[in-house]
């Protein structure tokens, strides 16, 4: 695929670095018989030695010149292409337990891991190559630079870990920006601290919506004065101090 032209729009940064693919599939660990999919196989980079180690995958990619040249490239047994928006992908129709792989697009990273937060339940595990200060910001703890929405919303459906960098040179072409490769295994039903998802997305929304108000001001209407006293948090607290546990509190209040 010598002449073909990379599309910017579609955040398309192949990576040839062989030792970064090897530890990149060291870390996945996948086995044989694993239900997996890769989202944006691009021209197969990632694809290849995941089939030296799976049975099968499935594929999930927007763009159909690369589509084309997949399917030529792997046979239909080992290799199931879904021509599709990974946004708006059914990741249910798959099947569980679900693995989820990806070196992803960067401009649609965080509405995609929004996307997939609604499947954690099928999911076993995803690991994800993305921009390095998503990845910095998917992990913080609360009360430092990078602790935002990100975090709160993740940390409270899944484990978080950040496992290497990744530097520009080992894409094609080199992105602008530092990358990152982590892990999310989603926490199971027991450990999930809210009771009402809505009600806690709400509540983190609203608290980080205007990060350097109080909570008092940012949750007016939503969480009564009184309450605050009864949960043990400072109304005149910010919402980047707040751990999950204790957003956790004031949702199931
Ligand atoms: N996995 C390949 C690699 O590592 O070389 C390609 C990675 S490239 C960063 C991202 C890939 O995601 C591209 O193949 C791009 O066409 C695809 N892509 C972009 N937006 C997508 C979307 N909304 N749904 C599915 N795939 C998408």
């Amino acid at each position: 695929m010598t002449a073909y032209r990379h599309k910017k729009s579609l955040g398309q940064h192949f990576l040839h670095d062989p030792g970064y693919l090897a530890r990149i599939v060291t870390a996945i660990r996948p086995a044989a018989d694993d239900l997996m999919v890769e989202i944006g196989p691009g021209q197969g980079a990632l694809t290849r030695p995941l089939l030296e180690k799976l049975d099968h995958l499935h594929v999930v990619e927007i763009d159909r010149d690369l589509v084309a040249h997949l399917s030529q490239a792997f046979p239909p047994e080992r290799l199931t292409i879904h021509t599709a928006d990974a946004l708006k992908f059914d990741f249910a129709s798959l099947g569980t337990p679900l693995r989820v792989v990806g070196n992803l697009p960067y401009n649609i990273s965080s509405p995609l891991l929004f996307h997939l937060a609604d499947y954690a339940g099928k999911i076993k595990d995803l690991h994800f190559m993305l921009q390095k200060e998503v990845v910095n910001r998917m992990a913080a703890a609360p009360d430092t630079p990078d602790y935002g929405r990100l975090s709160v919303m993740l940390q409270a459906r899944f484990q978080v870990m950040k496992l290497f960098n990744v530097p520009p040179g080992a894409f094609n072409p080199p992105p602008k920006v530092d990358s990152a490769v982590v892990r999310l295994v989603p926490l199971s039903v027991e450990a999930i601290p809210y009771r009402d998802a809505e009600r806690f997305a709400e509540i983190v929304a609203r608290a980080f919506g205007q990060r350097r108000k109080t909570l008092r001001n940012t949750l007016k209407g939503l969480v009564e004065p009184e309450a605050f006293a009864a949960l043990s948090i400072d109304p005149q607290r910010r919402g980047e101090t707040l751990s999950v546990e204790e957003f956790s509190r004031l949702a199931n209040r």
